[in-house]
């Protein structure tokens, strides 16, 4: 039997500037130069508006929880040892929400609206994962 693989985001034509900016420990967001919007995840055109002229910025790493589940059951055998974690949508402070987990915390003491920050877990030579952590 082979060992179980985890499972990691594809590094495609939209989303390389940002899991590069990810390994230097940058977050960055896009934001639409015609309307404003800004929008995680990475999309070749606005969100909002459609359009094709979008900025990256880099996020200050903090938001809050909006919303969160803790895993009790591995969705395979590579994610046994971590368990129990936490798979949370963060509400950033620039505005976009993005999925992710929160790590150095007691599952059982989350709760939404809880401040959090950015953690990074290095993955692989090419992905390194932003993650979150208490303020
Ligand atoms: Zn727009």
């Amino acid at each position: 039997m082979s060992e179980a693989q985890r499972n990691l985001p594809p590094v495609t034509v939209e989303t390389r500037p940002f899991w590069e900016a990810c390994r230097d420990g940058r977050l960055l967001l896009q934001q639409c130069r015609g309307c404003g919007h800004r929008q995680f995840y990475p999309r070749l055109v606005c969100s909002q508006c459609l359009g094709r002229e979008l900025d990256w910025i880099e996020a200050c790493g903090r938001g809050q929880v909006e919303s969160f589940t803790i895993m009790r059951q591995a969705i395979s055998p590579a994610y046994r040892n971590d368990l129990p974690y936490v798979v949370a949508i963060i509400r950033l402070a620039e505005g976009p929400t993005m999925l992710s987990n929160v790590i150095d915390c007691d599952p059982e003491a989350l709760q939404i609206g809880m401040d959090v920050e950015l953690r990074w877990a290095t993955v692989t030579d090419e992905i390194t994962l932003p993650k979150f952590g208490p303020a």
